[in-house]
Protein backbone atom coordinates (compact mmCIF):
# COMPACT_ATOMS: atom_id res chain seq x y z
CA UNK A 1 0.00 0.00 0.00
CA UNK A 2 1.55 3.31 -0.93
CA UNK A 3 -1.84 6.17 -0.55
CA UNK A 4 -1.62 7.89 2.31
CA UNK A 5 -4.88 7.13 4.30
CA UNK A 6 -7.34 10.17 4.59
CA UNK A 7 -8.76 9.73 7.98
CA UNK A 8 -12.30 11.55 8.15
CA UNK A 9 -13.61 10.08 11.34
CA UNK A 10 -10.68 11.52 13.24
CA UNK A 11 -10.42 14.74 10.60
CA UNK A 12 -14.05 14.88 11.10
CA UNK A 13 -13.55 15.13 15.66
CA UNK A 14 -10.76 17.66 15.08
CA UNK A 15 -13.55 20.00 13.04
CA UNK A 16 -16.39 19.22 15.87
CA UNK A 17 -13.45 19.89 18.41
CA UNK A 18 -13.05 23.60 16.92
CA UNK A 19 -16.75 24.27 16.31
CA UNK A 20 -17.12 22.87 19.98
CA UNK A 21 -14.89 25.83 21.19
CA UNK A 22 -16.33 28.64 18.50
CA UNK A 23 -19.74 27.61 20.53
CA UNK A 24 -18.67 27.57 24.31
CA UNK A 25 -16.88 31.13 23.15
CA UNK A 26 -20.44 32.60 22.04
CA UNK A 27 -21.86 31.60 25.32
CA UNK A 28 -21.07 34.49 26.92
CA UNK A 29 -23.16 36.61 24.56
CA UNK A 30 -25.57 34.88 25.86
CA UNK A 31 -26.18 33.04 21.92
CA UNK A 32 -26.48 29.50 21.73
CA UNK A 33 -27.08 27.94 18.37
CA UNK A 34 -30.40 25.82 17.28
CA UNK A 35 -30.47 22.71 14.84
CA UNK A 36 -34.21 21.81 13.69
CA UNK A 37 -34.19 18.29 12.60
CA UNK A 38 -37.64 17.27 10.67
CA UNK A 39 -37.86 13.48 9.85
CA UNK A 40 -41.13 12.52 8.33
CA UNK A 41 -41.67 8.61 8.60
CA UNK A 42 -39.93 5.54 9.76
CA UNK A 43 -36.67 5.11 6.96
CA UNK A 44 -35.15 2.82 9.15
CA UNK A 45 -31.56 4.89 7.77
CA UNK A 46 -32.92 8.05 8.06
CA UNK A 47 -33.59 7.13 11.50
CA UNK A 48 -30.25 6.29 12.41
CA UNK A 49 -28.77 9.38 10.27
CA UNK A 50 -31.17 11.67 12.56
CA UNK A 51 -30.20 10.47 15.87
CA UNK A 52 -26.58 11.18 14.73
CA UNK A 53 -27.28 14.23 13.64
CA UNK A 54 -28.84 14.99 16.58
CA UNK A 55 -26.76 13.58 19.43
CA UNK A 56 -23.35 15.18 17.82
CA UNK A 57 -25.41 18.97 17.52
CA UNK A 58 -25.88 18.50 21.30
CA UNK A 59 -21.99 17.43 21.60
CA UNK A 60 -20.62 20.51 20.41
CA UNK A 61 -23.29 22.21 23.03
CA UNK A 62 -26.15 23.39 20.47
CA UNK A 63 -29.55 22.63 20.96
CA UNK A 64 -31.16 20.35 18.86
CA UNK A 65 -34.92 20.31 18.32
CA UNK A 66 -36.48 16.87 17.23
CA UNK A 67 -39.61 17.04 15.10
CA UNK A 68 -40.76 13.39 14.30
CA UNK A 69 -43.73 13.48 12.00
CA UNK A 70 -45.87 10.27 10.46
CA UNK A 71 -45.27 8.96 7.25
CA UNK A 72 -48.94 10.05 6.49
CA UNK A 73 -48.21 13.78 7.28
CA UNK A 74 -49.48 16.03 4.63
CA UNK A 75 -47.34 18.44 2.40
CA UNK A 76 -49.28 21.13 4.28
CA UNK A 77 -48.74 20.08 7.50
CA UNK A 78 -44.86 19.97 6.46
CA UNK A 79 -45.04 23.46 4.80
CA UNK A 80 -47.15 24.61 7.68
CA UNK A 81 -44.15 23.36 10.23
CA UNK A 82 -41.26 25.13 8.16
CA UNK A 83 -42.88 27.69 8.53
CA UNK A 84 -42.97 28.15 12.25
CA UNK A 85 -39.03 26.74 11.99
CA UNK A 86 -38.30 30.06 9.89
CA UNK A 87 -40.14 32.27 12.48
CA UNK A 88 -38.83 30.74 15.42
CA UNK A 89 -35.91 32.85 16.83
CA UNK A 90 -34.44 29.79 18.50
CA UNK A 91 -34.07 28.23 15.71
CA UNK A 92 -30.98 29.10 13.08
CA UNK A 93 -30.49 25.70 10.87
CA UNK A 94 -33.27 23.73 9.50
CA UNK A 95 -32.72 20.36 8.05
CA UNK A 96 -35.82 18.41 6.31
CA UNK A 97 -34.19 14.62 6.48
CA UNK A 98 -35.01 13.26 2.64
CA UNK A 99 -35.91 11.22 1.32
CA UNK A 100 -39.97 11.90 1.96
CA UNK A 101 -42.69 10.13 1.54
CA UNK A 102 -44.09 9.83 -1.92
CA UNK A 103 -47.31 12.54 -1.08
CA UNK A 104 -44.77 15.32 -0.05
CA UNK A 105 -43.08 17.48 -3.01
CA UNK A 106 -39.40 17.43 -2.09
CA UNK A 107 -38.44 20.02 -3.75
CA UNK A 108 -41.50 22.54 -2.66
CA UNK A 109 -40.22 21.82 1.12
CA UNK A 110 -36.92 22.81 -0.14
CA UNK A 111 -37.68 25.83 -1.65
CA UNK A 112 -39.93 26.94 1.72
CA UNK A 113 -37.02 27.01 3.59
CA UNK A 114 -35.66 30.35 4.78
CA UNK A 115 -32.33 30.14 2.89
CA UNK A 116 -30.94 31.94 5.74
CA UNK A 117 -31.57 29.35 7.31
CA UNK A 118 -30.92 26.30 4.99
CA UNK A 119 -28.00 24.54 6.78
CA UNK A 120 -28.23 21.97 4.26
CA UNK A 121 -27.38 23.85 1.31
CA UNK A 122 -30.38 22.94 -0.92
CA UNK A 123 -32.19 25.55 -1.37
CA UNK A 124 -31.66 27.22 -4.91
CA UNK A 125 -30.61 30.65 -3.66
CA UNK A 126 -27.83 28.93 -1.45
CA UNK A 127 -27.12 26.90 -4.73
CA UNK A 128 -27.11 30.05 -7.25
CA UNK A 129 -24.71 31.77 -4.11
CA UNK A 130 -22.18 28.77 -4.34
CA UNK A 131 -22.68 29.02 -8.30
CA UNK A 132 -22.04 33.07 -9.02
CA UNK A 133 -19.73 32.64 -6.06
CA UNK A 134 -21.21 34.74 -3.11
CA UNK A 135 -21.44 33.82 0.82
CA UNK A 136 -24.05 31.33 1.11
CA UNK A 137 -24.65 27.82 2.27
CA UNK A 138 -22.61 25.34 0.59
CA UNK A 139 -23.96 21.65 0.74
CA UNK A 140 -22.21 19.35 3.74
CA UNK A 141 -21.04 16.44 1.95
CA UNK A 142 -19.22 18.37 -0.75
CA UNK A 143 -17.92 21.10 1.68
CA UNK A 144 -17.06 18.00 3.51
CA UNK A 145 -15.02 16.53 0.80
CA UNK A 146 -13.01 19.78 0.47
CA UNK A 147 -12.20 20.06 3.94
CA UNK A 148 -10.27 16.52 3.30
CA UNK A 149 -8.88 17.31 -0.23
CA UNK A 150 -7.32 20.72 2.14
CA UNK A 151 -5.84 18.19 4.83
CA UNK A 152 -3.76 16.93 2.25
CA UNK A 153 -2.89 19.58 -0.30
CA UNK A 154 -4.12 23.17 1.15
CA UNK A 155 -3.72 24.77 -2.26
CA UNK A 156 -5.55 22.90 -5.50
CA UNK A 157 -4.81 26.07 -8.14
CA UNK A 158 -4.39 24.30 -11.51
CA UNK A 159 -4.99 20.94 -10.86
CA UNK A 160 -7.27 19.04 -12.98
CA UNK A 161 -10.25 17.56 -11.08
CA UNK A 162 -12.72 14.90 -11.88
CA UNK A 163 -15.97 14.91 -10.47
CA UNK A 164 -17.96 11.29 -11.13
CA UNK A 165 -21.66 12.30 -10.25
CA UNK A 166 -23.79 15.12 -11.26
CA UNK A 167 -26.40 15.20 -8.36
CA UNK A 168 -27.65 18.48 -7.04
CA UNK A 169 -26.35 17.55 -3.46
CA UNK A 170 -23.19 16.34 -4.23
CA UNK A 171 -21.18 16.01 -7.78
CA UNK A 172 -22.52 19.67 -9.04
CA UNK A 173 -22.05 21.55 -6.08
CA UNK A 174 -18.71 19.85 -5.65
CA UNK A 175 -17.73 20.64 -9.10
CA UNK A 176 -18.38 24.02 -8.32
CA UNK A 177 -16.62 24.11 -5.06
CA UNK A 178 -13.55 22.96 -7.04
CA UNK A 179 -13.90 25.99 -9.76
CA UNK A 180 -13.61 27.78 -6.96
CA UNK A 181 -10.68 26.50 -5.58
CA UNK A 182 -9.00 27.45 -9.36
CA UNK A 183 -9.02 23.74 -10.49
CA UNK A 184 -10.05 22.38 -14.17
CA UNK A 185 -13.13 20.48 -13.46
CA UNK A 186 -14.49 17.67 -15.34
CA UNK A 187 -17.72 16.22 -14.60
CA UNK A 188 -18.22 12.67 -15.85
CA UNK A 189 -22.04 11.00 -15.43
CA UNK A 190 -23.65 8.16 -16.35
CA UNK A 191 -23.74 9.39 -20.29
CA UNK A 192 -19.78 10.09 -20.32
CA UNK A 193 -17.98 8.37 -23.08
CA UNK A 194 -14.98 6.35 -22.15
CA UNK A 195 -15.06 6.97 -18.38
CA UNK A 196 -11.46 5.49 -17.36
CA UNK A 197 -9.44 7.79 -19.65
CA UNK A 198 -11.68 10.89 -18.07
CA UNK A 199 -10.44 9.83 -14.75
CA UNK A 200 -7.03 8.79 -15.83
CA UNK A 201 -6.51 12.57 -16.34
CA UNK A 202 -7.52 13.52 -12.53
CA UNK A 203 -4.84 14.82 -9.95
CA UNK A 204 -8.32 14.81 -8.29
CA UNK A 205 -11.47 12.56 -8.61
CA UNK A 206 -14.15 12.39 -6.41
CA UNK A 207 -16.49 9.49 -7.07
CA UNK A 208 -20.02 10.33 -6.13
CA UNK A 209 -21.76 7.34 -7.57
CA UNK A 210 -23.36 4.61 -5.61
CA UNK A 211 -21.98 1.93 -7.92
CA UNK A 212 -20.02 -0.67 -5.74
CA UNK A 213 -16.63 -0.92 -6.77
CA UNK A 214 -16.72 1.59 -10.09
CA UNK A 215 -13.42 3.40 -10.32
CA UNK A 216 -10.92 0.64 -10.37
CA UNK A 217 -7.19 1.09 -9.53
CA UNK A 218 -6.07 1.54 -13.43
CA UNK A 219 -8.50 3.91 -13.68
CA UNK A 220 -5.90 6.38 -11.31
CA UNK A 221 -3.15 8.52 -12.03
CA UNK A 222 -0.35 7.52 -10.58
CA UNK A 223 -0.35 10.13 -7.33
CA UNK A 224 -4.00 11.47 -7.82
CA UNK A 225 -5.84 12.06 -4.88
CA UNK A 226 -8.71 10.35 -4.27
CA UNK A 227 -11.97 10.71 -2.24
CA UNK A 228 -14.55 8.51 -2.54
CA UNK A 229 -18.29 9.89 -1.46
CA UNK A 230 -20.01 6.39 -2.34
CA UNK A 231 -21.97 4.55 0.12
CA UNK A 232 -22.73 1.01 -1.25
CA UNK A 233 -23.89 -2.40 0.67
CA UNK A 234 -23.42 -5.27 -0.82
CA UNK A 235 -23.10 -8.96 -0.12
CA UNK A 236 -20.34 -10.33 2.29
CA UNK A 237 -20.60 -14.34 1.95
CA UNK A 238 -17.30 -14.22 4.10
CA UNK A 239 -18.41 -12.94 7.44
CA UNK A 240 -21.75 -15.47 7.31
CA UNK A 241 -25.33 -15.85 5.04
CA UNK A 242 -26.94 -13.04 4.47
CA UNK A 243 -24.68 -10.42 5.80
CA UNK A 244 -23.96 -7.34 4.18
CA UNK A 245 -20.88 -4.90 4.21
CA UNK A 246 -20.11 -1.08 3.24
CA UNK A 247 -17.82 -0.39 0.20
CA UNK A 248 -17.44 2.91 -2.19
CA UNK A 249 -17.50 3.13 -5.40
CA UNK A 250 -13.87 2.93 -6.01
CA UNK A 251 -11.99 -0.69 -5.69
CA UNK A 252 -10.26 0.33 -2.20
CA UNK A 253 -7.85 -2.61 -2.62
CA UNK A 254 -6.44 -1.90 -5.94
CA UNK A 255 -6.35 2.58 -5.40
CA UNK A 256 -4.04 2.37 -2.53
CA UNK A 257 -1.55 1.22 -4.64
CA UNK A 258 -1.92 4.01 -6.95
CA UNK A 259 -3.02 6.80 -5.30
CA UNK A 260 -1.44 9.39 -3.94
CA UNK A 261 -3.88 9.65 -1.10
CA UNK A 262 -7.70 8.85 -0.66
CA UNK A 263 -10.21 7.97 1.39
CA UNK A 264 -11.73 4.26 3.25
CA UNK A 265 -15.10 3.86 3.16
CA UNK A 266 -16.78 3.95 5.97
CA UNK A 267 -14.59 6.46 7.82
CA UNK A 268 -14.02 9.16 5.04
CA UNK A 269 -16.83 11.10 3.45
CA UNK A 270 -19.58 9.71 5.81
CA UNK A 271 -18.33 11.60 9.00
CA UNK A 272 -17.27 15.10 7.30
CA UNK A 273 -21.09 15.06 6.47
CA UNK A 274 -22.34 15.81 10.05
CA UNK A 275 -19.27 17.88 11.01
CA UNK A 276 -19.95 20.05 8.28
CA UNK A 277 -23.73 20.46 8.91
CA UNK A 278 -22.26 21.67 12.53
CA UNK A 279 -20.26 24.30 10.76
CA UNK A 280 -22.70 25.36 8.45
CA UNK A 281 -25.29 26.02 11.82
CA UNK A 282 -23.21 27.50 13.70
CA UNK A 283 -22.32 30.14 10.60
CA UNK A 284 -25.93 30.46 10.08
CA UNK A 285 -25.89 31.62 13.76
CA UNK A 286 -23.52 34.17 13.57
CA UNK A 287 -24.65 35.01 10.02
CA UNK A 288 -27.84 36.01 11.50
CA UNK A 289 -26.98 38.29 14.00
CA UNK A 290 -24.68 39.91 11.95
CA UNK A 291 -21.36 38.36 14.01
CA UNK A 292 -17.86 38.21 11.63
CA UNK A 293 -16.97 34.99 10.64
CA UNK A 294 -14.35 33.17 12.76
CA UNK A 295 -11.61 30.92 13.39
CA UNK A 296 -13.98 27.49 12.18
CA UNK A 297 -14.59 29.56 8.62
CA UNK A 298 -11.42 28.53 6.74
CA UNK A 299 -10.88 25.61 4.86
CA UNK A 300 -7.57 24.68 6.25
CA UNK A 301 -7.17 23.07 10.03
P1 LIG B 1 -27.41 10.15 -7.35
O1 LIG B 1 -27.97 8.78 -7.64
O2 LIG B 1 -28.30 11.30 -7.19
O3 LIG B 1 -26.36 10.52 -8.49
C1 LIG B 1 -25.47 9.57 -9.01
C2 LIG B 1 -24.71 10.17 -10.17
O4 LIG B 1 -23.84 9.18 -10.69
C3 LIG B 1 -25.61 10.63 -11.31
O5 LIG B 1 -25.30 11.98 -11.61
C4 LIG B 1 -25.25 9.71 -12.49
O6 LIG B 1 -25.17 10.40 -13.72
C5 LIG B 1 -23.89 9.19 -12.11
N1 LIG B 1 -23.71 7.81 -12.55
C6 LIG B 1 -24.52 6.75 -12.39
N2 LIG B 1 -24.00 5.66 -12.96
C7 LIG B 1 -22.84 6.01 -13.51
C8 LIG B 1 -21.84 5.33 -14.23
N3 LIG B 1 -21.94 4.02 -14.50
N4 LIG B 1 -20.76 6.02 -14.66
C9 LIG B 1 -20.64 7.34 -14.38
N5 LIG B 1 -21.55 8.05 -13.68
C10 LIG B 1 -22.63 7.39 -13.25
O7 LIG B 1 -26.48 9.93 -6.07
P2 LIG B 1 -25.90 10.99 -4.99
O8 LIG B 1 -26.98 11.40 -4.07
O9 LIG B 1 -25.08 12.02 -5.68
O10 LIG B 1 -24.94 10.00 -4.17
C11 LIG B 1 -23.86 9.32 -4.79
C12 LIG B 1 -23.27 8.34 -3.81
O11 LIG B 1 -22.77 9.04 -2.69
C13 LIG B 1 -24.23 7.30 -3.26
O12 LIG B 1 -23.55 6.09 -3.03
C14 LIG B 1 -24.65 7.88 -1.92
O13 LIG B 1 -25.04 6.90 -0.98
C15 LIG B 1 -23.37 8.54 -1.50
N6 LIG B 1 -23.55 9.68 -0.59
C16 LIG B 1 -22.76 9.69 0.52
C17 LIG B 1 -22.87 10.74 1.42
C18 LIG B 1 -21.98 10.76 2.63
O14 LIG B 1 -22.25 11.47 3.57
N7 LIG B 1 -20.87 10.03 2.60
C19 LIG B 1 -23.79 11.78 1.19
C20 LIG B 1 -24.54 11.76 0.02
C21 LIG B 1 -24.41 10.69 -0.87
Amino acid sequence: MTATLIDGKAIAASWRARIGAAVADLAPQGLRPGLAVVLVGDDPASQIYVRSKMRQTVEAGMRSFDHALSASTTQDELLALVAKLNADPDVDGILVQLPLPPQIDAQAVIEAIDPAKDVDGFHPVNAGRLLTGTPGFVPCTPLGCLLLLHSIRPDLTGLDAVVIGRSAIVGKPMAQLLIRENCTVTVAHSRTRNLPEVCRRADVLVAAVGRPELVRGDWLKPGATVIDVGINRVPNPAAGEGRTRIVGDVAFAEAVDVAGAITPVPGGVGPMTIACLLRNTLEAACRRRGLPPERWSATTA
